[in-house]
Parts: C-alpha cells; structure tokens; sequence
C-alpha cells in the first residue's frame, strides 16, 4: 500500500495533528472537518473498508471512538457526536482505508449529516427479510 496517504499518516510517516496514537491505531483532526473538533480514527494496519477488517479490531476501533468522543465532548463543549463510517465511493468513500470519523455537534449548527426519509414499503420489507440471513 505505497501510495495509501492513510498508511503514511498512521504510521507517522507525514505529519498530522494527532489526539491520541496507541500500536493499533491513529486518531487525527481531519483536515477538511464537518465541524471543529472532526476527528478520523485510523488503524495502522490497511484495511480498505468495514468489510475487510478484522473483528476483533472493529470491536477496538469502536472502543477507542467511545473513549475518545466522551473526552472530546468536555473538551469542546458540544451538545451530541455523530460516528460516521463509510464504505465504498457511493457511500462518500474518497479514502480507501477504513477510518471512522468522529463528528462533534452543537444545537442548530449547519453540518449536513441527514437524510429525507423514505418511506418502508410492505414490497421492500418482504423482498428484504425473505433474502437476508446471516450466517
Ligand atoms: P471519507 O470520505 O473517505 O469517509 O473521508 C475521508 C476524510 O479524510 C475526509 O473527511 C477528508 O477531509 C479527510 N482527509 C483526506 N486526506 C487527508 C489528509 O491528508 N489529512 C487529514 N488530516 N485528513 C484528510
Ligand atoms: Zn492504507
């Protein structure tokens, strides 16, 4: 993974305004943040994704985000966290290497992590849990 720019960064190989470093994992202020205070959590292992990494690392990376949102929260005083992971280019995914990013909220600010909702139709529903079982 020579070219991974997460890689180089975890592995502090460039520069980065680092919160918190451990063997395992980076957490970083993101250089294009949502909100001040946005925060990525990298492992320094490469994984491109939620679906590659190993369980026992996600069960980490999640650990070390409720640690770490639960300081951040003192620290910049705000009002909620939004903990945002995403897969795939058509998920937002512009950084192949799994991170999850650690969004602070405060009341009525404009950072435009929403959706309009859908609405569950019986068609959906019944397509969906007749196909799904996990194994
Ligand atoms: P994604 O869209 O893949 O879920 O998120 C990638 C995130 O990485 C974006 O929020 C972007 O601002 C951030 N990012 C991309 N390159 C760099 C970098 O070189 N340094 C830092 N600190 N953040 C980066
Ligand atoms: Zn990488």
């Amino acid at each position: 993974m020579n070219d991974c720019i997460f890689c180089k960064i975890a592995k502090g190989e460039i520069p980065s305004a680092t919160l918190y470093e451990d063997e395992e994992f980076r957490v970083i202020l993101d250089q294009g943040p949502a909100t001040k205070g946005h925060a990525l959590i990298l492992p320094k292992a490469h994984y491109q994704n939620l679906y590659e990494l190993p369980d026992e690392l996600a069960g980490r990376a999640m650990i070390l985000a409720k640690k770490i949102i639960t300081e951040m929260k003192d620290v910049l005083d705000c009002d909620g966290y939004n903990v945002v992971q995403n897969n795939g280019s058509a998920a937002g995914q512009t950084v192949f290497h799994f991170h999850m990013h650690l969004i602070p909220r405060k009341e009525g600010d404009k950072a435009g992590i929403s959706w309009t909702p859908g609405t569950l139709t019986p068609e959906d529903k019944e397509e969906i849990l007749s196909k799904f079982s996990l194994k």
